[in-house]
Order: C-alpha cells, then structure tokens, then sequence
C-alpha cells in the first residue's frame, strides 16, 4: 500500500527535493483511517517522534513546499479526494481537487466568490489550511465548515469546525498552527449567485496578471516571504513606503520591493535565482538544490534587515 523511496522532485512545483521513505495517495477519508491504522503499527517510535509525533506529512499539490535534499523519513501522505457536490445553497469540496478545476467548476455553475483565485495553484486543502488569498479576497470568506482527521492520536478522530472556529488569519489557520497534526479532507463552501460573463472576465485579468508579473516559466513556490505589514515598521519609515504601501488585505510593504531596493534581483546561488521580474520569487533556474535555496533566503534576509531593519518572514513551508 505504501509506495517505498519516492522522490519528492516529482511532486514538487518547485522540483526539489530528496526520496520520502514512505509515500502513499488516499482518495478517501476511509483510505486515509486505514493508511494510518497500518502506519501506527508499521512506523517505529523513533520516526514518529522526530516528525510531529506521527512522522507522517501533508501533501497538496508541493506549490508552497521547500522539500530538503536529504528528504523525509516517514510517511508522506496525499489525501487526493476528489469530491465537488452540491447540497442546497453549500458546496462540499474534497481536499485533493485543485483550485483551478473549482474555479472552473463555479463558471459552469455560475457561482461567485472564488474569481480572485484565478491562476492560484494548489489544492483546496492547502488553500484551507494557509488561509491563501490574492487580490482582496482570501479563502475564509466563502468557508462555511472543514472537515479534518486528527492524527496525532491512537485513533484517528473526525473533527468538524465552522467558520469561526479555523481561526482563521493572514495566511493562517488552527491548521497551520496545530503544525501538522490534522489531515483537511473536506471544506463546505458557501457561494453567490454570479454572472458567468462578468466572473470570466475577472479570472481572465487575474491570471493574465500573474502571467505578466510572476516568473512561472522556471519551477517556482511562489513567494518566499510574507509582506511586511505596515503596523509592524517603525512609524518614522512609513513615508518613504507611500509609493508601494497596497491592501492585501490590509496595508503591507511588499517584501518584493524590500528585496529589489536591496539589490538583489536576479543574484544566484548554485542552480537558484532571486527572479528579477518578481523578486519575492526565488526560481529553480538550472537544477537548484534545496541547499541554493536556502542560502538565497538567508542572504534576502541578511540585506533586507541591514538596509531597513526589517525582519522578513517566510510564507514558504520548509521540510
Ligand atoms: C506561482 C505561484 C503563485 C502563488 N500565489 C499565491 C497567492 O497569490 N496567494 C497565496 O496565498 N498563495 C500563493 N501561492 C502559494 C500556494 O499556491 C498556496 O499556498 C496553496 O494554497 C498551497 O496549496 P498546495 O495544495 O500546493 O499545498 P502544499 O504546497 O502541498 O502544502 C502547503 C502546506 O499545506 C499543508 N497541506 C496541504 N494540503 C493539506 C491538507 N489537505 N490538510 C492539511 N494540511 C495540508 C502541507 O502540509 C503544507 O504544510 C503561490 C504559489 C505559486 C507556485
């Protein structure tokens, strides 16, 4: 059942990453409760202590996923359920579909509330659990209920939160901050009626958008750091940011612009680049390893902290 030495490159937007021990792909809640009783009894202690008490990891789609060169010793479990049904005014969405094939699915349907994610890859359980958001919309807004599967415990436990109770923040969640422990199998979503014409149009802008200013020619994991919020920069700064401050969805400096004042565009380490078309964007130009990776985002750091004394954050999830 569980597939053995599996390189993580494959399922990496980003094409990186060293073997994962175990992989397996569940299509079901039910497969996902049998995987893990025959990982319990499979797993040794050790593994499962070093990697969040179940030694077992999450995967969506890999757009927001530095793997290590060294891989992962444990399970790496892929809950691609692939649900899309609709019950009365709610929508029951399985974790596995991705969020471009729902946006499809919504024009059909002519149902709005999703248009700001046209282009946004990923599945909708790693939207869930990231909170993702672009263009002044943000997930939360159309949840109406999640489903998920607490694995840290003997037996594996269903849980059902509404909207109030995911926590959900800026590109966060009870997801993101339980750190691994539960699995998001299901989000019920709550959507208007929309008109088809007007809904295209705004997806077809939102993906020409990213097509002009995001480097998507070279693998990439969208952006590496978190925007800096306006609130967290010392007020005597805040003039000098006028020109770039934007709502997303509150005012934030793009860390883009703190890297580029910087200096850094377009520097490489190894096979990785900071992009100089969106230097939030650090690309995988010729065969990088997670190593070049890492020594561009400590640099980014380094420089950004010496010229504004700003701390960037990552937004990127590291393995
Ligand atoms: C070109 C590009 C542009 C992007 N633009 C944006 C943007 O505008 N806004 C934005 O918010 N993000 C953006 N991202 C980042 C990324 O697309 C989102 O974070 C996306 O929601 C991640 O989904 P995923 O399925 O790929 O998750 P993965 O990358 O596979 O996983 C990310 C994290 O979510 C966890 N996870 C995944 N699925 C589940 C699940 N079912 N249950 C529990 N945990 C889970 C993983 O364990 C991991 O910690 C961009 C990425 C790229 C490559």
């Amino acid at each position: 059942m569980f597939v053995e030495n599996v390189k993580l490159s494959s399922y990496s937007n980003y094409k990186i990453g060293g073997p994962a021990r175990y992989f397996f792909e569940a299509k079901s809640i039910d497969d996902i409760i049998k995987a893990l009783e025959k990982w319990r009894l499979l797993a040794p202690y050790q593994i499962r202590k070093a990697n969040f008490g179940s030694g077992v990891f999450t995967l969506g789609a890999g757009t927001n996923i530095l793997f290590g060169d060294e891989g992962f010793n444990g399970l790496i479990l892929k809950p691609n359920i692939q649900l899309i049904k609709k019950e009365g005014d709610i929508l029951r969405v399985g974790a596995g579909v991705l969020i471009s094939q729902l946006v499809d699915y919504l024009i059909n349907k002519n149902l709005s509330g999703l248009e700001w994610a046209g282009g946004l890859p990923g599945t909708v359980g790693g939207a869930v659990r990231g909170n993702a958001g672009s263009f002044g919309g943000e997930i939360q807004t159309i949840v109406k209920e999640v489903v998920s599967l607490d694995i840290s415990r003997p037996q594996t436990k269903i849980i059902r939160r509404n909207n109030r109770d995911c926590n959900f923040s800026y590109r966060s969640s009870i997801f993101k901050l339980n750190k691994n422990r539960e699995i998001i199998v299901e989000a019920a979503l709550i959507l208007k009626k929309g008109d088809r014409k007007l809904m295209q149009t705004i997806i077809e802008e939102n993906i020409n958008y990213r097509r002009q200013k995001q480097p998507l020619e070279h693998p990439n994991i969208g952006s590496i750091f978190k925007n800096v919020a306006l609130k967290k920069v010392a007020k005597n700064a805040h003039k000098s940011f006028n020109s770039v401050i934007k709502n997303d969805p509150f005012p934030v400096i793009p860390a883009a612009h703190l890297i580029s004042e910087a200096g850094l565009k377009g520097i490489s380490h190894g096979g990785a680049m900071i992009s100089p078309k969106h230097p939030n964007f650090i690309v995988n130009v010729l065969g990088a390893t997670a190593k070049d990776v890492k020594n561009l985002i400590q640099l980014v750091k380094k420089e950004v902290k010496k010229k504004f004394n700003i701390g960037l954050e990552e937004e990127i999830v590291r393995l």
